[in-house]
């Protein structure tokens, strides 16, 4: 049952999933419910795992039935406004059904944490704070998943043993998202394999680092770029 007031959703659903964030120590929890217009199952996020402590999903992976009350919370990244799903959803409330709301014995209201609200310019985050990182760009975090699918059907980063592929799909594409997508640019130069920055000969104007040496006595060998595969011993080079 679904009721709209404004920007508030109060709906009674069971709950499907209950984990830790994939980065974070906060919790998400998946209800059999969905917005108004989205074909996926709403997630929401949060800090506070006491808010959760009534919530146990058993061996057969049924979860309680609570009667929620989510409000819209800060618009996402990249997103105009015109869905619901263009927005956060912080939870406000979470009951067991039938209780009044004169019982407050057993309702859980949860400690709503204050709105992240006029944070400087950084990052309007889901549940509160606790964010280090810019909201997410979906589109990016999109082609990121597209790319993780892609290396696990082409056997590159195959599913491990005893990982779910959802899980994994997710730690793929949350790597590459912050490792490679989001990573600052390396320098002009740079040497990826190595992980070094290379500087430039003033005779040849070959760009290239010192590289370790194999044995005591050895002279000194360089990683010239463009020939990333030898190890070059004339430092004129
Ligand atoms: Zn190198």
């Amino acid at each position: 049952m679904t009721t709209a007031i404004e920007s508030t959703y109060t709906f009674t659903a069971e709950v499907k999933a209950k984990n830790k964030q994939q980065n974070r120590d906060g919790w998400a929890m998946t209800v059999d419910w969905k917005l108004p217009g989205s074909k996926f199952d709403l997630t929401l996020y949060g800090q506070h795992w006491d808010t959760l402590r009534d919530i146990v999903i058993d061996d057969q992976g049924n979860g309680p039935t609570r009667t929620f009350t989510i409000q819209q919370g800060n618009i996402k990244a990249d997103k105009a406004g015109q869905y619901t799903t263009d927005y956060f959803w912080d939870m406000v409330g979470i009951e067991i059904i039938g209780d009044g709301d004169n019982n407050p014995g057993t309702s859980s209201p949860v400690q709503a944490p204050p709105k992240p609200r006029p944070e400087p310019p950084t990052s309007p985050s889901q549940d509160g704070g606790a964010a280090s990182e810019p909201p997410p760009n979906p589109a990016a975090l999109g082609a990121c998943h597209n790319h993780a699918v892609e290396f696990i059907i082409a056997g590159i980063l195959p599913l491990p043993k005893h990982r779910e592929l959802d899980s994994w799909i997710r730690e793929l594409r949350d790597r590459f998202y912050r490792e490679i997508n989001q990573a600052p640019l390396a320098p002009l130069h740079y040497c990826y394999k190595d992980g070094q920055e290379r500087k430039q000969s003033s005779r040849t104007g070959n760009w290239g680092h010192l590289l370790p040496k194999e044995a005591d006595g050895d002279e000194d060998s360089y990683c010239i770029e463009g020939r990333e595969r030898w190890r070059v011993f004339d430092a004129s080079q």
